[in-house]
């Protein structure tokens, strides 16, 4: 099974693919995630997009076409998961012909948020410096205050998580990314879960979509 897992900035849609996919055994591939290891790991790619991301911008839709397709075609050879959880991919139109070229999707999810509930939330979100783990202020806070609970390492604020940013990430979300939903519609995949309730409730409401499509 591979699932898209779409959602605006803070609508929890990192947490709820973690969720799913130790549920359903599925590999959680965020583009996110994979553009910021290679920025901590300062390869050629990670120096390539590092201001793109910290600015608030997207990140070309070559680079990340290849970074999905490399990732996708290790954890397809080695059979161990029942598929994949794609966790902010596709973003744009072109990204999207790119999914239906080389993967068969089973469900897009959309975990929907009002535009000031996503700028309240990512206003209180923080993220480890070292193994990236988020936390949230309001209802995921760590132990020990400014300090992740896993490495002890310091927790700060992303960049492209400040104000002007993070507006800026929305105005494309609902530029780009959004109107892929007319898409999905159209190929009958589209599930609208409610993002605004707790992590449990927004949880059951996935699981019982997912299972219903086994
Ligand atoms: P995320 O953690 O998913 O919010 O992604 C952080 C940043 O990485 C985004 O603001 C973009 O700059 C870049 N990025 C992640 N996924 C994509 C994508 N599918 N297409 C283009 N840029 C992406």
């Amino acid at each position: 099974m591979n699932i898209l897992l779409f959602g605006p900035q803070g609508s929890g849609k990192g947490t709820q693919a973690e969720l799913i996919s130790k549920k359903l055994n599925l590999f959680h591939l965020s583009t996110g995630d994979a553009l910021r290891s290679e920025i901590k790991n300062d390869t050629d790619l990670g120096r390539k997009v590092k201001n793109i991301i910290n600015v608030g911008s997207l990140v070309s839709d070559d680079i990340i076409n290849d970074i999905v397709l490399s990732k996708y075609n290790i954890i397809s050879s080695d059979k161990t998961y029942n598929g994949v959880i794609f966790d902010g991919y596709p973003r744009s139109y072109d990204q999207w012909l790119f999914v239906q070229k080389h993967f068969k999707i089973d469900a897009a999810l959309e975990i929907h948020i009002e535009d000031e509930e996503s700028v309240h939330r990512i206003s209180s979100r923080r993220m480890c410096t070292t193994c990236g783990k988020n936390y949230n202020l309001m209802w995921l806070k760590p132990a020990i205050d400014g300090h992740c609970d896993i490495d002890n390492a310091a927790l700060i604020t992303r960049d492209d998580d400040k104000p002007v940013e993070i507006r800026k990430r929305l105005a494309i979300y609902h530029s780009q990314t959004a109107p892929l939903k007319i898409e999905y519609k159209k190929v009958g995949i589209l599930h609208v879960i409610d993002g605004s309730k707790s992590i449990e409730i927004v949880n059951n409401d996935v699981m019982h979509v997912l299972n219903s499509l086994k």
